[in-house]
């Protein structure tokens, strides 16, 4: 292909750069879809300061070019507004696919009347049901149709694609901690299946595509996932509560407080995303932090890192709200030789001023 010689012997002159798990790769021409995100911002910084070139991809549904603006200017460095649900042609030798509306705001309240009548002070008009609906809708066209355009782009160029699938496809998981090889417990009709399904999708694209048009694929499974630059209002659990005792309001505790989730560290993700594209491995991969906490626990900690005053205030769960997720990463561990390195109480302070920063702003 005679486009990909052009971008090798573009990158000729480069030297050669590390990437975590030890593996030595050439800089290379990138592609992040979503990258004026949380994750993705992250993962661009990291990129970039390995040597590679970047290009982001974003329509800015729930990123922002606060995220990205220390790289404005640089050479090496693209913004493009597009929806991915849109095709693109683009010449890279990488795709990470990232983009996708992931806050729960928009998919896992239930039912939507709920949304209109009890927040109905704050959102008071249809406006914000229409907007809702819409992107509803969008988030499984993201899934389906972004990741579709993002595997024929990779097939037509030869690039490596990547898909930051999620934790999600377990559904409410009926084996603990779950393992790669389990199938997942989703409901299909569901007030979340528009992003558990989708993902699910999205998975059976790229494996469908690696099988009957060779396309280079890696598939990363993500659990709970925070740091600095997540949405502050997206209705997440860690965001919620970081937020929360900033403003000195309640802890908002859904259901009895007992089920658990597992946390990872933005930068630990980071650093497994970039080493599963660089391996030879297809995955999929869990990539989460086995550190499992009830969310009653996860106030405490919240309370000991922010304000040990902040109470908690008990509201109903949402459906099909999953008991409990932890992963088995012994497959990442043996397979990339990445484990994540930041507990909970060690990551949760390197996010405090970043809340605090964005809440004075509001
Ligand atoms: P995010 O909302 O901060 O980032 C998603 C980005 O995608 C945003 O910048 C958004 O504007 C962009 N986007 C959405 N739809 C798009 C479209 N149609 N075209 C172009 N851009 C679009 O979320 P995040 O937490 O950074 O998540 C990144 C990825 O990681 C997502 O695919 C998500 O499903 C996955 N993931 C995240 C977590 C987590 O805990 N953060 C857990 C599991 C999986
Ligand atoms: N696509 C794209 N950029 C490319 C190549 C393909 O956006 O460089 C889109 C294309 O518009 C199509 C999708 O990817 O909707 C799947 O492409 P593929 O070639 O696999 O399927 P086909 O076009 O044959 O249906
Ligand atoms: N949750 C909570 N309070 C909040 C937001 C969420 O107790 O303010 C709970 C939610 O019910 C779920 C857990 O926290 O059990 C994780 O929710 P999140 O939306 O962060 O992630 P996901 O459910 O996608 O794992």
């Amino acid at each position: 292909n005679p486009l990909l010689l052009l971008n090798h012997n573009s990158h000729n002159h480069r030297h050669l750069l590390p990437v975590p798990a030890g593996v030595r790769v050439p800089p290379r021409r990138v592609v992040v879809t979503g990258g004026a995100g949380f994750v993705g911002s992250h993962l661009v910084d990291k990129l970039l300061s390995r040597g590679d070139d970047v290009i982001v991809i974003d329509n800015f549904f729930t990123g922002r070019k606060e995220n990205l603006v220390h790289h404005f200017g640089n050479p090496r460095f693209e913004l493009i507004r597009h929806d991915v649900v849109e095709p693109i042609l683009l010449e890279v030798d990488r795709i990470y696919h990232l983009a996708c509306p992931a806050s729960p705001v928009h998919y896992k309240y239930n039912p939507i009347k709920t949304i209109i009548s009890s927040s109905s002070t704050e959102r008071n008009d249809t406006h914000y049901f229409m907007s809702l609906r819409s992107k509803l809708n969008h988030g499984y066209k993201t899934n389906v149709m972004g990741t579709l355009n993002m595997l024929g782009l990779a097939k037509r160029i030869g690039a490596r694609f990547l898909l930051t699938s999620t934790s999600e496809v377990y559904g409410d998981p009926l084996v603990h901690p779950q393992k790669e090889t389990y199938w997942g417990n989703v409901n299909p009709i569901g007030v979340r299946s528009c992003y558990d399904e989708g993902k699910r999708t999205a998975e059976t694209l790229t494996m469908d595509y690696h099988r009957g048009a060779d396309v280079e694929v890696r598939i990363a499974r993500i659990f709970n996932t925070y740091g600095p630059r997540m949405c502050i209002d997206d209705g997440r659990v860690v965001s919620n509560f970081v937020a929360q005792a900033i403003r000195k309001q309640p802890l908002t505790v859904y259901g009895d407080g007992k089920q658990t989730r597992s946390f990872q560290y933005v930068a630990d993700l980071v650093d497994g995303l970039m080493a599963l594209m660089e391996s030879e491995h297809v995955g999929p991969f869990n990539l989460g932090n086995p550190g499992e906490f009830t969310m009653l626990e996860l106030a405490e900690v919240v309370k000991d890192t922010i304000d040990p005053s902040a109470t908690i205030e008990f509201k109903e769960n949402t459906a099909d709200d999953p008991h409990m997720r932890k992963p088995d990463i012994t497959k990442a561990k043996e397979l990339l030789h990445w484990e994540p390195k930041i507990s909970l109480r060690e990551g949760l302070p390197l996010m405090v001023s970043d809340f605090q920063k964005r809440v004075l702003e509001e």
